[in-house]
Protein backbone atom coordinates (compact mmCIF):
# COMPACT_ATOMS: atom_id res chain seq x y z
CA UNK A 1 0.00 0.00 0.00
CA UNK A 2 1.42 3.49 -1.04
CA UNK A 3 2.41 5.68 2.23
CA UNK A 4 -0.26 8.44 3.19
CA UNK A 5 0.34 12.16 2.26
CA UNK A 6 1.28 14.25 4.93
CA UNK A 7 -2.39 16.18 4.55
CA UNK A 8 -4.46 12.62 4.74
CA UNK A 9 -6.37 11.94 7.83
CA UNK A 10 -4.83 9.08 9.53
CA UNK A 11 -5.32 6.87 12.93
CA UNK A 12 -2.19 9.32 14.32
CA UNK A 13 -4.16 12.62 13.38
CA UNK A 14 -7.88 11.72 13.99
CA UNK A 15 -10.10 13.15 16.94
CA UNK A 16 -11.44 9.75 17.25
CA UNK A 17 -14.97 8.23 18.91
CA UNK A 18 -16.90 10.08 21.32
CA UNK A 19 -16.89 6.95 23.34
CA UNK A 20 -13.86 5.44 23.68
CA UNK A 21 -13.03 2.34 22.60
CA UNK A 22 -10.02 0.10 22.75
CA UNK A 23 -8.36 -0.19 19.15
CA UNK A 24 -9.51 -2.31 16.71
CA UNK A 25 -7.23 -5.54 16.15
CA UNK A 26 -6.94 -6.34 12.62
CA UNK A 27 -8.41 -2.88 11.32
CA UNK A 28 -7.82 0.38 10.75
CA UNK A 29 -10.14 2.73 12.92
CA UNK A 30 -12.08 3.88 9.47
CA UNK A 31 -12.29 0.50 8.51
CA UNK A 32 -13.84 -0.28 11.35
CA UNK A 33 -16.46 2.55 10.52
CA UNK A 34 -17.35 1.69 7.42
CA UNK A 35 -17.87 -2.15 8.19
CA UNK A 36 -20.30 -0.26 11.09
CA UNK A 37 -22.58 1.80 8.76
CA UNK A 38 -22.35 -1.53 6.08
CA UNK A 39 -23.81 -2.98 8.87
CA UNK A 40 -26.17 -0.67 10.19
CA UNK A 41 -30.23 -1.30 9.91
CA UNK A 42 -30.46 2.33 7.95
CA UNK A 43 -27.99 1.20 5.71
CA UNK A 44 -30.32 -2.02 4.52
CA UNK A 45 -32.64 0.23 4.06
CA UNK A 46 -30.99 2.35 0.79
CA UNK A 47 -31.83 -0.52 -0.99
CA UNK A 48 -35.50 0.29 -1.04
CA UNK A 49 -35.32 4.02 -1.59
CA UNK A 50 -34.82 6.27 -3.92
CA UNK A 51 -33.38 9.33 -5.71
CA UNK A 52 -35.27 10.09 -9.08
CA UNK A 53 -37.67 6.96 -9.49
CA UNK A 54 -40.49 5.17 -7.22
CA UNK A 55 -38.41 2.15 -6.03
CA UNK A 56 -41.37 -0.50 -7.44
CA UNK A 57 -41.38 1.84 -11.05
CA UNK A 58 -38.59 -0.76 -12.29
CA UNK A 59 -35.69 -2.90 -11.05
CA UNK A 60 -33.53 -1.31 -13.14
CA UNK A 61 -32.99 2.41 -11.70
CA UNK A 62 -30.38 3.16 -9.06
CA UNK A 63 -31.48 2.96 -5.62
CA UNK A 64 -29.75 5.21 -2.77
CA UNK A 65 -27.66 1.89 -1.91
CA UNK A 66 -26.17 1.43 -5.59
CA UNK A 67 -26.18 4.70 -5.53
CA UNK A 68 -24.38 4.94 -2.27
CA UNK A 69 -21.81 1.96 -3.90
CA UNK A 70 -21.71 4.16 -6.80
CA UNK A 71 -20.22 7.31 -5.23
CA UNK A 72 -17.91 5.20 -2.43
CA UNK A 73 -16.32 3.43 -5.80
CA UNK A 74 -15.62 6.94 -7.11
CA UNK A 75 -14.57 8.05 -3.60
CA UNK A 76 -11.72 5.18 -3.30
CA UNK A 77 -10.42 6.50 -6.17
CA UNK A 78 -10.54 9.77 -6.02
CA UNK A 79 -8.62 9.16 -2.43
CA UNK A 80 -6.48 6.69 -3.60
CA UNK A 81 -4.95 8.35 -6.09
CA UNK A 82 -4.18 11.77 -4.20
CA UNK A 83 -2.95 8.94 -1.29
CA UNK A 84 -5.60 10.35 0.94
CA UNK A 85 -7.55 7.58 3.77
CA UNK A 86 -9.25 5.28 0.97
CA UNK A 87 -11.25 3.47 4.29
CA UNK A 88 -12.32 6.91 5.01
CA UNK A 89 -13.79 8.25 1.84
CA UNK A 90 -15.13 4.81 1.62
CA UNK A 91 -17.09 4.95 5.13
CA UNK A 92 -18.57 8.98 4.23
CA UNK A 93 -19.35 7.91 1.27
CA UNK A 94 -21.52 4.69 2.42
CA UNK A 95 -23.11 6.91 4.97
CA UNK A 96 -23.61 10.06 3.31
CA UNK A 97 -27.73 9.27 2.12
CA UNK A 98 -28.54 7.40 5.20
CA UNK A 99 -30.58 10.18 6.33
CA UNK A 100 -32.80 10.42 3.27
CA UNK A 101 -36.53 10.01 3.61
CA UNK A 102 -38.86 7.74 0.83
CA UNK A 103 -39.32 8.93 -2.57
CA UNK A 104 -35.89 11.41 -2.50
CA UNK A 105 -36.32 15.20 -2.48
CA UNK A 106 -39.81 15.20 -2.69
CA UNK A 107 -40.01 13.07 0.71
CA UNK A 108 -37.59 15.25 2.14
CA UNK A 109 -39.35 18.52 1.16
CA UNK A 110 -42.45 17.59 2.17
CA UNK A 111 -41.11 16.33 5.50
CA UNK A 112 -39.03 19.43 6.21
CA UNK A 113 -42.69 21.63 5.12
CA UNK A 114 -43.95 19.37 7.97
CA UNK A 115 -41.34 20.09 10.62
CA UNK A 116 -41.48 23.78 10.16
CA UNK A 117 -42.46 24.78 13.61
CA UNK A 118 -40.28 22.17 15.04
CA UNK A 119 -36.55 22.61 13.33
CA UNK A 120 -37.23 21.38 10.30
CA UNK A 121 -36.15 18.51 8.85
CA UNK A 122 -32.32 17.94 6.54
CA UNK A 123 -31.62 14.70 5.55
CA UNK A 124 -27.82 15.71 6.08
CA UNK A 125 -28.57 16.04 9.74
CA UNK A 126 -30.87 13.28 10.20
CA UNK A 127 -28.01 11.06 8.15
CA UNK A 128 -25.77 12.44 11.44
CA UNK A 129 -28.41 11.89 14.28
CA UNK A 130 -29.03 8.27 12.09
CA UNK A 131 -25.29 7.39 12.80
CA UNK A 132 -24.93 9.17 16.61
CA UNK A 133 -28.45 8.65 17.76
CA UNK A 134 -30.73 6.42 16.79
CA UNK A 135 -29.11 3.45 15.40
CA UNK A 136 -29.68 0.55 18.20
CA UNK A 137 -26.63 -1.98 17.91
CA UNK A 138 -24.14 -1.64 20.54
CA UNK A 139 -24.59 -2.05 24.60
CA UNK A 140 -22.42 0.65 25.44
CA UNK A 141 -24.02 3.77 23.32
CA UNK A 142 -26.48 5.06 21.46
CA UNK A 143 -25.62 4.87 17.53
CA UNK A 144 -22.74 3.77 15.62
CA UNK A 145 -19.93 5.86 17.63
CA UNK A 146 -18.26 6.92 14.39
CA UNK A 147 -14.67 8.75 14.27
CA UNK A 148 -14.97 12.30 14.22
CA UNK A 149 -13.80 12.84 10.97
CA UNK A 150 -16.06 10.25 9.46
CA UNK A 151 -19.02 12.23 11.07
CA UNK A 152 -17.58 15.82 9.81
CA UNK A 153 -17.34 14.06 6.25
CA UNK A 154 -21.33 13.22 6.68
CA UNK A 155 -21.82 16.86 7.42
CA UNK A 156 -21.70 18.52 4.08
CA UNK A 157 -23.30 21.59 5.13
CA UNK A 158 -24.98 22.87 8.18
CA UNK A 159 -27.50 26.37 9.02
CA UNK A 160 -25.50 28.60 11.83
CA UNK A 161 -28.12 28.16 14.13
CA UNK A 162 -27.84 24.68 13.73
CA UNK A 163 -23.87 24.37 14.01
CA UNK A 164 -24.10 26.10 17.35
CA UNK A 165 -26.04 23.86 18.74
CA UNK A 166 -23.67 20.64 17.62
CA UNK A 167 -20.61 22.29 19.18
CA UNK A 168 -16.93 20.86 17.43
CA UNK A 169 -18.49 19.44 14.43
CA UNK A 170 -20.27 22.74 13.84
CA UNK A 171 -17.60 24.62 14.15
CA UNK A 172 -16.43 24.75 10.89
CA UNK A 173 -19.52 26.17 9.66
CA UNK A 174 -19.39 29.31 11.42
CA UNK A 175 -15.81 29.88 11.42
CA UNK A 176 -15.43 28.92 7.38
CA UNK A 177 -12.71 26.43 7.86
CA UNK A 178 -12.87 23.39 5.78
CA UNK A 179 -13.54 19.62 6.65
CA UNK A 180 -11.04 16.63 5.66
CA UNK A 181 -10.28 16.35 1.63
CA UNK A 182 -11.07 13.00 1.87
CA UNK A 183 -14.45 14.84 2.64
CA UNK A 184 -14.39 17.33 -0.10
CA UNK A 185 -13.75 14.51 -2.54
CA UNK A 186 -16.89 12.35 -1.22
CA UNK A 187 -19.01 15.54 -2.13
CA UNK A 188 -17.66 15.74 -5.56
CA UNK A 189 -17.76 11.84 -5.71
CA UNK A 190 -21.61 12.01 -4.78
CA UNK A 191 -22.26 14.77 -7.79
CA UNK A 192 -20.47 12.50 -10.70
CA UNK A 193 -22.31 9.89 -9.33
CA UNK A 194 -25.57 11.11 -9.47
CA UNK A 195 -25.63 13.34 -12.52
CA UNK A 196 -24.14 10.30 -14.74
CA UNK A 197 -26.47 7.65 -13.50
CA UNK A 198 -29.81 9.98 -13.76
CA UNK A 199 -28.32 10.53 -17.43
CA UNK A 200 -28.15 6.81 -17.71
CA UNK A 201 -31.68 6.11 -15.57
CA UNK A 202 -33.08 8.97 -17.55
CA UNK A 203 -32.35 7.49 -20.71
CA UNK A 204 -33.49 3.92 -19.70
CA UNK A 205 -36.95 5.49 -18.73
CA UNK A 206 -37.54 7.32 -21.83
CA UNK A 207 -38.15 10.57 -20.40
CA UNK A 208 -35.42 11.99 -21.89
CA UNK A 209 -33.65 10.85 -24.98
CA UNK A 210 -30.16 10.59 -26.64
CA UNK A 211 -30.89 13.81 -29.15
CA UNK A 212 -32.18 15.94 -26.67
CA UNK A 213 -28.90 15.38 -25.24
CA UNK A 214 -27.22 16.73 -27.43
CA UNK A 215 -27.26 19.50 -26.97
CA UNK A 216 -25.16 19.02 -23.55
CA UNK A 217 -21.76 19.93 -24.33
CA UNK A 218 -19.97 16.96 -22.04
CA UNK A 219 -22.21 13.95 -23.20
CA UNK A 220 -21.62 15.87 -27.17
CA UNK A 221 -17.89 15.58 -26.81
CA UNK A 222 -17.90 12.11 -25.44
CA UNK A 223 -20.97 10.13 -28.02
CA UNK A 224 -18.55 12.03 -30.41
CA UNK A 225 -15.44 10.43 -29.64
CA UNK A 226 -17.46 7.28 -28.97
CA UNK A 227 -19.28 7.05 -32.77
CA UNK A 228 -15.63 7.94 -34.15
CA UNK A 229 -13.55 4.71 -31.88
CA UNK A 230 -17.39 2.66 -32.92
CA UNK A 231 -18.90 3.50 -36.10
CA UNK A 232 -21.35 0.51 -35.94
CA UNK A 233 -22.35 1.35 -32.03
CA UNK A 234 -25.83 2.59 -30.82
CA UNK A 235 -28.56 1.15 -28.15
CA UNK A 236 -27.24 0.87 -24.67
CA UNK A 237 -23.44 0.52 -25.34
CA UNK A 238 -23.57 3.83 -26.84
CA UNK A 239 -24.91 4.87 -23.75
CA UNK A 240 -23.11 3.00 -21.40
CA UNK A 241 -19.76 3.91 -23.52
CA UNK A 242 -20.30 7.22 -22.99
CA UNK A 243 -21.33 7.41 -19.36
CA UNK A 244 -18.62 5.27 -18.74
CA UNK A 245 -16.25 8.49 -20.76
CA UNK A 246 -17.66 11.15 -18.46
CA UNK A 247 -17.57 9.70 -15.36
CA UNK A 248 -13.80 8.72 -15.93
CA UNK A 249 -13.01 12.05 -17.27
CA UNK A 250 -14.45 13.67 -14.26
CA UNK A 251 -12.60 11.94 -11.82
CA UNK A 252 -9.40 12.83 -14.14
CA UNK A 253 -9.88 16.08 -13.92
CA UNK A 254 -10.56 16.37 -10.53
CA UNK A 255 -7.50 14.49 -9.46
CA UNK A 256 -5.31 16.83 -11.44
CA UNK A 257 -7.00 19.69 -10.29
CA UNK A 258 -7.18 18.92 -6.82
CA UNK A 259 -3.69 18.25 -6.79
CA UNK A 260 -2.84 21.29 -8.82
CA UNK A 261 -4.63 23.08 -6.00
CA UNK A 262 -2.98 21.09 -2.77
CA UNK A 263 0.62 22.67 -4.24
CA UNK A 264 -0.32 26.02 -4.91
CA UNK A 265 -1.93 26.29 -1.64
CA UNK A 266 1.23 24.76 0.01
CA UNK A 267 -0.67 22.40 2.10
CA UNK A 268 1.13 19.56 4.02
CA UNK A 269 -0.88 19.13 7.06
CA UNK A 270 -4.15 18.00 8.21
CA UNK A 271 -4.40 21.59 9.65
CA UNK A 272 -3.15 23.15 6.23
CA UNK A 273 -6.19 21.41 5.09
CA UNK A 274 -8.54 23.11 6.84
CA UNK A 275 -7.47 26.46 6.87
CA UNK A 276 -7.29 26.14 3.33
CA UNK A 277 -10.04 27.45 1.02
CA UNK A 278 -12.10 24.43 -0.26
CA UNK A 279 -8.88 22.19 -2.32
CA UNK A 280 -10.87 19.59 -4.09
CA UNK A 281 -12.25 21.29 -7.30
CA UNK A 282 -13.43 20.18 -10.81
CA UNK A 283 -10.76 22.24 -13.37
CA UNK A 284 -12.68 25.33 -14.41
CA UNK A 285 -14.05 24.00 -18.35
CA UNK A 286 -15.00 20.87 -16.73
CA UNK A 287 -16.81 22.61 -13.93
CA UNK A 288 -18.62 24.85 -16.14
CA UNK A 289 -19.77 21.73 -18.40
CA UNK A 290 -20.63 19.63 -15.20
CA UNK A 291 -23.53 22.65 -14.84
CA UNK A 292 -24.50 22.37 -17.90
CA UNK A 293 -25.52 18.44 -17.31
CA UNK A 294 -27.14 19.41 -14.07
CA UNK A 295 -29.34 22.25 -15.39
CA UNK A 296 -30.27 20.02 -18.26
CA UNK A 297 -31.06 17.32 -15.89
CA UNK A 298 -33.20 19.78 -14.09
CA UNK A 299 -35.07 21.11 -17.11
CA UNK A 300 -35.46 18.03 -18.80
CA UNK A 301 -35.84 14.83 -16.08
CA UNK A 302 -36.29 16.13 -12.43
CA UNK A 303 -39.19 18.49 -14.19
CA UNK A 304 -40.65 15.83 -17.05
CA UNK A 305 -44.38 15.87 -16.05
CA UNK A 306 -44.21 12.19 -14.94
CA UNK A 307 -41.46 12.65 -12.58
CA UNK A 308 -43.78 16.00 -10.73
CA UNK A 309 -46.93 13.40 -10.85
CA UNK A 310 -44.83 11.27 -9.16
CA UNK A 311 -42.84 13.58 -6.83
CA UNK A 312 -46.56 15.22 -5.66
CA UNK A 313 -47.73 11.90 -5.01
CA UNK A 314 -44.47 11.31 -2.77
CA UNK A 315 -45.45 14.42 -0.85
CA UNK A 316 -48.73 13.89 -0.50
CA UNK A 317 -48.23 10.62 1.23
CA UNK A 318 -45.44 11.65 3.90
CA UNK A 319 -47.87 14.96 4.59
CA UNK A 320 -50.83 12.51 5.04
CA UNK A 321 -48.47 10.20 7.31
CA UNK A 322 -47.20 13.43 9.62
CA UNK A 323 -50.51 14.78 9.75
CA UNK A 324 -52.30 10.98 11.32
CA UNK A 325 -49.41 10.59 13.77
CA UNK A 326 -49.30 13.75 14.23
CA UNK A 327 -53.59 14.13 15.59
CA UNK A 328 -52.90 10.62 17.23
CA UNK A 329 -49.51 9.34 18.72
CA UNK A 330 -51.17 6.13 19.52
CA UNK A 331 -50.90 5.59 15.92
CA UNK A 332 -47.37 5.03 15.96
CA UNK A 333 -45.46 1.40 16.77
CA UNK A 334 -44.60 1.64 20.50
CA UNK A 335 -40.78 2.23 19.94
CA UNK A 336 -41.75 5.46 18.74
CA UNK A 337 -44.59 5.79 21.23
CA UNK A 338 -42.10 5.86 23.73
CA UNK A 339 -39.90 8.78 21.77
CA UNK A 340 -42.97 11.09 20.84
CA UNK A 341 -43.04 11.43 24.84
CA UNK A 342 -39.65 13.32 24.77
CA UNK A 343 -40.50 14.99 21.53
CA UNK A 344 -43.88 14.36 19.25
CA UNK A 345 -43.12 15.64 15.84
CA UNK A 346 -39.46 14.34 16.03
CA UNK A 347 -39.92 11.23 17.21
CA UNK A 348 -42.86 11.06 14.05
CA UNK A 349 -39.90 12.39 11.63
CA UNK A 350 -37.79 9.55 12.64
CA UNK A 351 -39.94 7.30 12.09
CA UNK A 352 -41.53 8.75 8.52
CA UNK A 353 -37.57 9.84 7.38
CA UNK A 354 -36.82 5.71 8.06
CA UNK A 355 -39.43 4.45 5.73
CA UNK A 356 -38.51 2.80 2.67
CA UNK A 357 -40.64 3.84 -0.52
CA UNK A 358 -42.64 0.52 -0.43
CA UNK A 359 -42.96 0.80 3.54
CA UNK A 360 -44.23 4.64 3.03
CA UNK A 361 -47.14 3.65 0.06
CA UNK A 362 -48.45 0.77 2.50
CA UNK A 363 -48.32 2.63 5.58
CA UNK A 364 -50.37 5.64 3.93
CA UNK A 365 -53.07 2.18 2.39
CA UNK A 366 -52.84 0.75 6.00
CA UNK A 367 -53.54 4.45 7.37
CA UNK A 368 -56.42 5.40 4.87
CA UNK A 369 -58.03 3.24 2.72
CA UNK A 370 -61.38 2.44 3.84
CA UNK A 371 -61.37 -1.71 3.46
CA UNK A 372 -57.85 -2.02 4.78
CA UNK A 373 -56.45 -3.16 7.77
MG1 LIG B 1 -25.91 11.09 -2.72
Amino acid sequence: MTELASHAVSGGNSRGRRHPESAPASRSEFQRDRDRVVHSTAFRRLEYKTQVFVNHEGDLFRTRLTHSIEVAQIARTLARALRLNEDLAEAIALSHDLGHTPFGHAGQDALNACMRDYGGFEHNLQSLRIVELLEERYGAFDGLNLTYETREGILKHCAPKKAQELGELGRRFLDGTQPSLEAQLCNLADEIGYNNHDVDDGLRSGLITVEQLEEVGIWARHVADVRRDFPQISGRRLIHETVRRMINSLAVDLIGQTMKNIAEAGVVSLDDVHRAPPLAAFGVGIHAEHRELKHFLRINLYQHYQVLRMTNKARRIVTDLFGAFKEDPRLLPPQYQEMAKADKPRAIADYIAGMTDRYAIREHRRLFAVGEI
